[in-house]
């Protein structure tokens, strides 16, 4: 028997990608492998450890033998401190049954547009934007509709994206603060966006994984938190970023009335919720509010300026970003403006590991992105590493 005469995987997979930044990692494991050095800018995760008190939690929640099956939508105390969260800090007018616990933030946006999405629906999304969110619209056999961010604040938000919306288009997928440029809406334009939404009767996915890593100016804005909003808004929260939890897997959810069902169907047949130890994990983490956070932004912010500085000094032309954890610079002439090839040249040549900015969609050609959430010895080195290579470069030339 041949393996193409078994049954085939379901087609809707055919138009679904598989992450092209595991690509890139795959390949510095190679040279890490072969013992070469890499200096490694490829990542999205905050640099420090998850806070001791959030350990000790779930060690304490393990010994009182919080094992057992919890409600799939969340432990009645965690869905109350993200009420109260939800509420004080982002101004969104939750409902007592809005919450919903998940396994991080791409689970709250499986959900999300799982319950949004039928075959043929269209979403308008900004670009660049987050790579796996073309895949999670294709997943459900809908289509995404790019509206280019630089081309919108030049023109006017509300016009492109009208420009763009159709008898089909039924979701506006938004993420703010911004992966991959880590551009930030301010008040008014994020007015201008809903008073679209409201006028165009659009249901809003809205990623908010960066909340609270803004680093200078006015706080980010929850969309849901406008009047009118919430009702049609499905937020995405995780504690990813904001506690330095990558690996726990804990986000969770805010859903209107309209959607709570949907959501909370989709959590209760894929992973009927999230473990239990990790929820009381969860229970610390908000509890301690943006302590952690606050103290972590100082050195944020000096990774972020140090890198910037030498990304400058090395030709590369960027705004320094006001939040998030990355750098999306365009690459200097001696690199090119294929990106997937100049991120090639930087990690085989200079052993400096980037994402290629196409992989954020046709708005990202021309740039690479840089996390600047790494040690200081990786920014140290990093720049140093990049600066011989841009004199030999300029060199070339
Ligand atoms: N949204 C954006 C924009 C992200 O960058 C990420 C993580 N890189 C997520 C959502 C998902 O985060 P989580 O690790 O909680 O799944």
């Amino acid at each position: 028997m041949t393996e193409a005469s078994l049954p085939r995987p379901a087609r809707r997979f055919d138009s679904v990608g598989f992450s092209e930044i595991v690509r890139v990692r795959n390949r510095v494991m190679e040279l890490l492998a072969a013992g070469q050095k890499v200096w490694r800018f490829e990542g999205g995760e905050p640099w420090m450890n998850t806070p001791e008190a959030v350990k000790a939690a779930m060690t304490d929640a393990l010994a009182r033998n919080q094992t057992r099956y919890a409600p799939s939508s969340g432990i009645p105390e965690l869905r109350e401190a993200i009420l109260a969260k939800v509420r004080y800090r982002n101004g969104i007018p939750a409902d007592d049954e809005s919450p919903v616990v998940v396994n991080g933030g791409m689970q709250g946006l499986f959900a999300a547009f799982a319950t949004l999405l039928d075959p043929g629906d269209e979403v308008l999304m900004f670009s660049p934007y987050w790579t796996p969110v073309v895949d999670l619209v294709a997943y459900h056999e809908a289509k995404a509709v790019l509206v280019p961010t630089a081309q919108a604040r030049r023109e006017g938000l509300a016009t492109t994206l009208a420009r763009r919306t159709s008898s089909k288009t039924k979701v506006l997928y938004w993420n703010c603060p911004n992966n991959p440029t880590g551009d930030v809406f301010s008040r008014r334009e994020v007015e201008e966006i809903a008073e679209f939404a409201r006028r165009s009767n659009l249901a809003v996915i809205s990623d908010e994984a960066y909340e609270d890593l803004v680093y200078e100016g006015e706080p980010s804005v929850a969309i849901a938190s406008l009047p009118g909003m919430y009702e049609r808004t499905i937020t995405a929260f995780t504690l990813s970023k904001s506690y330095s939890m990558t690996g726990w897997r804990l986000g969770y959810v805010i859903a209107p009335a309209r959607y709570q069902s949907a959501v909370k169907t989709v959590v209760l047949y894929s992973t009927n919720g999230v473990s239990t130890p990790t929820q009381w994990a969860a229970v610390e983490a908000l509890a301690r509010g943006t302590e952690y956070v606050t103290e972590w932004k100082a050195g944020y912010r000096n990774r972020r300026d140090r890198l910037a500085a030498g990304l400058a000094a090395a030709g590369f032309e960027l705004k320094t970003p006001r939040a998030a954890l990355y750098l999306f610079p365009k690459t200097p002439s001696w690199l090119g403006t294929d990106s997937r090839q100049a991120a090639r040249t930087l990690l085989d040549e200079a052993k400096i590991a980037t994402v290629p900015g196409i992989v954020f969609g046709p708005e990202g050609e021309g740039h690479l992105r840089f996390s600047f959430s790494v040690s200081d010895e990786t920014i140290a080195g990093g720049v140093e590493a990049l600066a011989a290579f841009a004199s030999q470069g300029a060199g070339r030339r």
